[in-house]
């Protein structure tokens, strides 16, 4: 399935981000072989021991829920946190980012489906992100853009309008910034919803299970 995602993201102008959480450093190996470097964890210390044991070129994406007191051990290296959920983290990245002279980017993450579970920042909160970064209180962070997951269901209505919502933020936030060169990223779209996602204009998906199999 790897190619025929590859070709497909390649054809929509999409970036792929092959989720690699819990596949083992040999499965990673298999499609870092075939010229993929973009991968995708959720958990710190699975990301700190594969950063470790596999090359140094690969582009690791943090796709999980952060605990502030963690970050000190991911940041030296991740390329893109797309788990951004409050101001709170933020704050601390930008902390710990200044510290070890470091600009990391990072993408904000909004809670777009209505399972109670899901993590990310509320339409509301935006306001006051917004007006931080304008601030210039991030010099060590760079916003890129955002990221969301949908509903885990069948209905493709649903899940379509909650895309379409995230999209409609993202541009809310990008015509609200004062610097918008580097905001651009709208991560959407996983193994069960991609398609749907990219439709609604999403350039960059996350895939696990497509790719590596069932977990
Ligand atoms: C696990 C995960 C994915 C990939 O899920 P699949 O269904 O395996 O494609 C994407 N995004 C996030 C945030 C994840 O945790």
């Amino acid at each position: 399935m790897f190619e025929e995602i590859k070709a497909y993201c390649n054809n929509e102008n999409a970036q792929l981000i092959a989720v690699s959480k819990t596949r083992s450093c040999a499965e990673i190996e298999l499609i870092y072989n075939k010229g993929h470097k973009d991968f995708g964890e959720n958990r710190v210390q699975e990301l700190v021991e594969k950063n470790a044991k596999l090359n140094p070129d690969i582009r690791w994406h943090m796709i999980g829920h952060l605990q502030t007191n963690k970050l000190k051990l991911i940041l030296p290296f991740v390329h893109l946190i797309h788990s951004v959920d409050s101001i709170r983290l933020l704050d601390e990245i930008q902390k710990q980012a200044f510290k070890i002279d470091k600009n990391v980017s990072v993408l904000l993450q909004m809670k777009i489906a209505f399972e109670a579970t899901k993590y990310g920042f509320k339409k509301e909160e935006l306001t006051q992100v917004i007006k931080k970064v304008n601030g210039n209180e991030y010099p060590n962070v760079t916003v890129k853009g955002m990221m969301g997951m949908a509903s885990f269901v069948e209905d493709e209505h649903q899940i379509r309008s909650e895309f379409k919502t995230l999209n409609t933020l993202f541009e809310l936030v990008k015509s609200k910034l004062s610097q918008t060169d580097n905001f651009n990223i709208l991560s959407m779209g996983m193994s069960q919803d991609y398609n749907i996602a990219i439709e609604e204009g999403s350039n960059m998906i996350r895939v696990g299970s497509l790719i590596f199999g069932k977990r």
